[in-house]
């Protein structure tokens, strides 16, 4: 059956005419990296390789500093004053996070960097010598310093445990509209360029280490009962081998009391890692079997978390497997073959990066949230700063389908009502704004997450599941391991659908239109058969429209006029007793005391 469905729209036709605007810029990295403990700095050395496959001309390469967020005057620190939030503007030098050049050379000739944002130095800027023509490669070479803040916020260090969320220059992505350098801010995350990384990191040799990528070389750390994992979970060969590029920054063997491990990862938007010596491992190796009785491997997963921490033995391991198997069922095969959960020093939520997610608990909603989020950000990856109800709003709406279909059946109850009375309040901001531009973070999680997630449900409803899930399997068909944005996945919608959607994404994430539905009068009539006939007056009081159901004892319709009163006949076997619209409370309907009314 989904083979079938597969190859009906695996080919559709004006696939080509949309893509020729697509650009996927080459990227790839060779890094090597050495953390020294007594001083908490990590030395990065790293040669990029970056091919531009766009139409243009480049004068310029931007990259992404990250850490240099969590530190004072950076812009985030700046947005955070606005709320009176001084954390990490008080921060000081030896708690502060950064990420500094020693020396950056392009194509063998020095370059001053250049940090357009000053202060805030998360977005820089590095003017090329000569452009560098379409199809033409340029070869940057650049040394760095970064430390983490000892103030965790999706990255820290506690200890001797590390969260190497951000770490290294990133090149900024380039999409359709061109180069996306963005500064770092707390409402909104982030965004990047498919890309090949090999990455060797020396570390001491007691630290347990988790990160995107295979461990190709050298000792994770990982053990259960004395023992490294076997190869089928290591997946040492998941890619073709070849040596490693010598960058001369771990030049010779590594010392004493230290050791270095290779990982690779192809066709991820980024390289996080996080270790700490006292990091537990847990792991599942999984496969399936063909006709034949051949087995393939599966992604191996991989826990690993503090002592300290209580509920994640076997339970995480468990959440992650069950997550991947039903995700692979919505969208499609998990494209890497490794994911990692681990535990983090933040205290709260989690962070989401390709192979890797990083948590503050072993709650089975997070961990879920953070497994879809491999599928909707980390394959099919938006721009989250931009559009972060495209991942965090759909990733909530799977999430909480992932429970409805585990029998929760009151999984919406909380959002919906909550929502209302946002929407009762005139507190809502087009869900579709971009993620600084909320007003404040309340707001951007309201928005972003919760009414995010309500409309994919509501278009879910009005699409019927059947069709809905098959406009899933063809977005993720049509676009895994690309950018997607919101025309992309509107696009899927119509063209499975069958229907004219402009109108749903318009309205829920461009306008700030409420829905109200009541029921005005109502009155019933036998007839001279003995049936019943039940005219309601069905009243339409906010701008905002959708389909909505009218259910009339045990009969039900779906009204599709958009006439603010209509006059709707039910003709009924039995006297009803009652006239309901929206009677699954599907709708985001800001007052749903007047969508009921009994018949008298
Ligand atoms: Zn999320």
């Amino acid at each position: 059956m989904i083979a079938a469905l597969f190859a009906l729209f695996a080919a559709a036709p004006q696939q080509a005419a949309q893509d020729t605007a697509r650009v996927k810029q080459g990227v790839d990295y060779r890094v090597e990296a050495r953390l020294d403990e007594t001083t908490n700095v990590l030395a990065g050395r790293a040669r990029l390789r970056y091919t531009n496959h766009s139409g243009t001309a480049l004068d310029t390469l931007y990259f992404h500093q990250y850490l240099n967020a969590f530190r004072p005057n950076s812009a985030w620190a700046r947005r955070e004053l606005q709320f009176g939030n001084r954390r990490f503007q008080d921060l000081g030098p030896e708690d502060h996070a950064f990420e500094r050049f020693r020396r950056v050379e392009v194509d063998g000739r020095a370059v001053a960097p250049v940090y357009p944002g000053a202060p805030d130095s998360t977005v820089v800027a590095i003017p090329l010598p000569a452009p560098l023509a379409p199809g033409a490669t340029a070869t940057v070479r650049m040394d760095w310093d970064a430390r983490l803040s000892t103030l965790p916020r999706r990255q820290g260090r506690r200890g001797r445990h590390f969260d190497f969320a951000h770490w290294y220059p990133r090149i900024a992505p380039f999409d359709r509209g061109g180069w996306q350098p963005h500064p770092l801010l707390p409402q909104g995350e982030f965004y990047g360029d498919f890309a090949s990384y090999d990455v060797t990191l020396e570390l001491p040799e007691d630290q347990v280490v988790a990160a995107t990528g295979i461990p190709v070389e050298g000792d994770p750390g990982w053990r259960t009962g004395g023992q490294l994992p076997p190869p089928e979970a290591l997946r040492r060969d998941a890619y073709p081998a070849r040596p490693a590029e010598a960058l001369g920054l771990l030049a010779g063997e590594a010392g004493a009391g230290r050791k270095r491990i290779r990982w690779r990862a192809e066709d991820v938007h980024h390289f996080a890692w996080n270790t700490s010596p006292t990091f537990r491992y847990d792991g599942v190796i999984r496969a399936s079997l063909d006709d034949a009785g051949n087995a393939t491997p599966l992604p191996s997963i991989h826990v690993l978390y503090e002592p300290s921490d209580t509920g994640w033995s076997g339970n995480v391991t468990r959440h992650t497997f069950n997550a991947v198997s039903w995700l692979q069922g919505i969208f499609g095969p998990y494209l890497w073959p490794q994911l990692t959960i681990t535990s983090r020093a933040e205290g709260r939520g989690g962070t989401e990066y390709p192979m890797l997610v990083m948590n503050a608990s072993p709650s089975e909603g997070l961990v879920v949230h953070e497994t879809t989020h491999q599928w909707l950000h980390g394959m099919l990856a938006n721009n989250e700063w931009k559009a972060g109800w495209l991942d965090e709003g759909f990733t909530s709406f799977i999430t909480d389908w992932y429970f409805e279909e585990k029998g929760q059946a009151d999984v919406w109850d909380q959002t919906m009502e909550g929502l209302a009375q946002v929407e009762r309040r005139g507190l809502t901001q087009p869900v579709g704004l971009p993620g600084e531009a909320f007003r404040d973070p309340a707001t951007y999680n309201a928005m972003t997450y919760d009414k995010a997630s309500v409309i994919f449900r509501m278009l879910r409803e009005m699409l019927g599941e059947d069709v809905f899930r098959r406009v899933l399997r063809t977005f993720y068909d049509r676009y895994k391991l690309q950018h997607v944005d919101e025309a992309d996945f509107a696009a899927v919608a119509e063209e499975v659908s069958g229907r004219e959607l402009d109108w749903f994404f318009r309205q829920w994430l461009h306008t700030t239109d409420t829905l109200d539905y009541g029921i005005g009068e109502v009155g019933t009539a036998r007839l001279p058969d003995g049936r019943w006939r039940t005219t309601v007056e069905v009243l339409r009081l906010g701008r905002a429209w959708m389909p909505v159901q009218l259910q009339v004892g045990g009969t039900s319709r779906t009204l599709d006029s958009r006439e603010p009163r209509q006059v709707v006949e039910v003709v009924t076997r039995e006297r009803p007793r009652e006239a309901v619209l929206d009677p699954r409370a599907v709708l985001l309907d800001l007052d749903r005391t007047n969508n009921r009314a009994a018949i008298r």
